[in-house]
Formats: structure tokens, C-alpha cells, sequence
């Protein structure tokens, strides 16, 4: 490992995020003996800490909980020498070291000097961006069934949705509440055939088809969703204690808009390297533009951008064999 000099900042790579993608960066990086730094970020949780149960991670049959998986990746990761540290990255500008080009990472009031950087910054839940949304989080309205769920015991909630996310956190909240509706604006759920299969089974779960939300509304506290069905236009009130929303992602990408090129979405474009469309920015996991987000291809996508990342370091370094 070579120490930091004028020429040389002190990390190898940073690595922006602290979910599987970059925690697997920071592992793979860290024990190709490179100096690396994993900034998880504060005001963002990542997404697979608040998962109930992972049961499609491979060579764990029994299922794992996502904060547990999340932690290990982290205990594997420093086990090699991978640093850590906290903060909402803001920015990623170009800095000379010396005669080589490098970034300085500005999170917080700290600034992190490296040779490459890895954007695993993740993505954050989507909004529904309804009157009474933002006004009742925390107060009926929630994001996170693992974190609220339990509050919810003998009561009946709405789960807006109809994805992956939606359906596996709706059949993880039956386990408490005494009715779960699932909201959803089709009449046809976008979530994995295994996951329908359990939730259409489930006696606790029914479903509100081809229904939008217009408001959340309540008094102190959620007391009921108003609906609309888009087929028939007409309104309905659902009475709920709890309102879930999983209607998908937006990436965590707006610090790196100027930075690399995205796509309409927001997602970053990458190569099959996890190569931006900038030499010594490498990004990987939910915030790139790809087909499936899951913790096991994010895991993929860390190791990729950590190999892809040494390379460009070595050659910089002039250590490329
Ligand atoms: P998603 O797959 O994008 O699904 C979002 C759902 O919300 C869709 O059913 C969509 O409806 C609906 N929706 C979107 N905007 C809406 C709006 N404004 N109003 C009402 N409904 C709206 O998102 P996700 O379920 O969070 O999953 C994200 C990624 O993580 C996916 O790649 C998923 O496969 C993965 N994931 C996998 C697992 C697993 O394998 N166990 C678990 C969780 C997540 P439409 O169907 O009509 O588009």
C-alpha cells in the first residue's frame, strides 16, 4: 500500500454509499490493497437495512434480514482495511495530486481526496406527491414496514404498490395488522410471480384494483385513504391506520448530474466495467441504469466497479502489469 504524498491523496478510491454495492466495492478494493474509503450516507438509509428477510441472496437458504446482511458486508469489508466514515456527499469536483489527476469528494464540511471514486449512492423511495403525504409521515404515513410495522398490530393498513417492494412488504405487515390492503393502479401486479402467488393466498390481504390515491387524511393521525378508481372515476374512502408506500425508486444521483452522464431517468450510464462516461468514475448498485435491482446484482456490480477501479489506479500509478 503506498502511503499519501503530494502526488498521491490519501485514498486510492472513495466509494460513495454504504449499501451491498459499495460495502462489496469496499471489500474488493480494500483486499487488492488498495486505500478505500466508504462514505454511507447520513440523511439516506440504504434501502437493504430495512428489509425484513433477503431469501433470494444465494447460499443463504434460511433468508437473512437485510441490516444483518448489511452489516457483515461491512465487518468483511474492514476485516481487509476498507475505512469508513458518515456524510451526505454533495459534490465531486477534479483536483490535481502532484502530476496526477484525482477528485476531492466534498460530504459534509469534510473533503476526501482520491485517485478514483465509485458512485453506489443507491436510490431512495418515490413519492406519491398527494395532499396529506408529507404531513402525516411519521404519523400514519411510512416507508419502511420493517420500521413501522409493529405499530400496526390489530389494525388495518393500506399498501400503495405493486411491485416487488409493495407485495413482499405487504406480506411481512399481515403479520401484525388484521387487514392489508394492497392500492394498486392496475389490475395486474408488476411484482415477481412468487410474490402474487403469496399475496393473492394470503386471507389477510385484498386488494384495491385499478385505484389511485388522491389524499391521506386524518385527523392527528391517519385515519383513511381517499381513492379513485381510473376506470370508473368514482371516489371512495378506504378507511387505513397506516398508508405504506413502495411505488419505486428515484436514484440518488443529483450531486453527480454535471458529473457523468445519466439517463432520462436519473440512473447513471455505465459500460459493462461499471465505467461512467468519466475515466476514474466508476459507479455500481441501484443507482445505475440497468434491468435488476436486487442485492445480489448490486453485490455484482461492487465487484466489477472495485476491479475496474484498480485498474485505472494501478495505470495512473504507473503500477499496471
Ligand atoms: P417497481 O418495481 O418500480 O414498482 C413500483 C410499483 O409502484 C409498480 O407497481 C407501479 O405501478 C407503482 N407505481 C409507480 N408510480 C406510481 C404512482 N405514482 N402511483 C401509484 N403507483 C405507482 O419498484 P419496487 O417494487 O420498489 O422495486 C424496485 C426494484 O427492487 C425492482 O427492480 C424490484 O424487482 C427490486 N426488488 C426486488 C425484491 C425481491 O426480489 N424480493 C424485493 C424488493 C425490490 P405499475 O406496475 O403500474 O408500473
Amino acid at each position: 500500500m503506498t502511503e499519501p504524498t503530494d502526488s498521491n491523496p490519501p485514498y486510492d478510491v472513495v466509494i460513495i454509499g454504504g449499501g451491498p454495492a459499495g460495502l462489496t466495492a469496499g471489500m474488493y478494493a480494500a483486499r487488492a490493497d488498495l486505500r478505500v474509503l466508504a462514505i454511507a450516507g447520513e440523511s439516506t438509509v440504504s434501502q437493504v437495512t430495512v428489509t425484513d428477510l433477503i431469501e433470494n441472496y444465494p447460499g443463504i437458504p434460511e433468508g437473512i434480514n437485510g441490516f444483518d446482511l448489511a452489516e457483515r458486508l461491512k465487518t468483511q469489508g474492514v476485516q481487509f482495511g476498507l475505512k469508513t466514515a458518515a456524510g451526505d456527499v454533495t459534490a465531486v469536483t477534479k483536483k490535481r495530486f502532484g502530476d496526477r489527476d484525482g477528485w476531492e469528494i466534498a460530504a459534509g464540511a469534510m473533503r476526501y481526496g482520491a485517485l478514483a471514486v465509485i458512485i453506489a449512492a443507491g436510490a431512495d423511495w418515490r413519492r406519491l406527491g398527494v395532499p396529506g403525504e408529507e404531513r402525516f409521515i411519521g404519523k400514519g404515513v411510512s416507508f419502511c414496514a420493517t420500521c413501522d410495522g409493529p405499530f400496526y398490530r390489530n389494525r388495518e393498513v393500506a399498501v400503495i404498490g405493486g411491485g416487488d417492494t409493495a407485495i413482499q412488504e405487504a406480506l411481512y405487515l399481515t403479520r401484525f395488522a388484521k387487514k392489508v390492503t394492497v392500492v394498486h393502479r392496475r389490475d395486474r401486479l408488476r411484482a415477481t410471480a412468487i410474490l402474487q402467488k403469496r399475496a393473492l393466498g394470503n386471507p389477510k390481504i385484498e386488494f384495491a384494483w385499478n385505484s389511485v390515491v388522491e389524499s391521506i387524511e386524518g385527523l392527528d393521525l391517519v385515519q383513511w385513504v381517499r381513492l379513485k378508481d381510473v376506470k370508473t372515476g368514482a371516489s371512495r374512502e378506504l378507511r387505513a391506520d397506516g398508508i405504506f408506500i413502495f411505488i419505486g425508486l428515484i436514484p440518488n444521483t443529483a450531486p453527480f448530474r454535471e458529473l457523468v452522464v445519466l439517463d432520462r431517468g436519473g440512473y447513471i450510464t455505465v459500460d459493462a466495467n461499471m465505467q461512467t462516461s468519466v475515466p476514474g468514475i466508476f459507479a455500481c448498485g441501484d443507482c445505475i441504469a440497468k434491468r435488476l435491482r436486487q442485492v445480489v446484482t448490486a453485490c455484482g456490480d461492487g465487484a466489477t466497479a472495485a476491479f475496474s477501479a484498480q485498474l485505472y489506479v494501478e495505470d495512473l500509478k504507473g503500477e499496471a502489469y
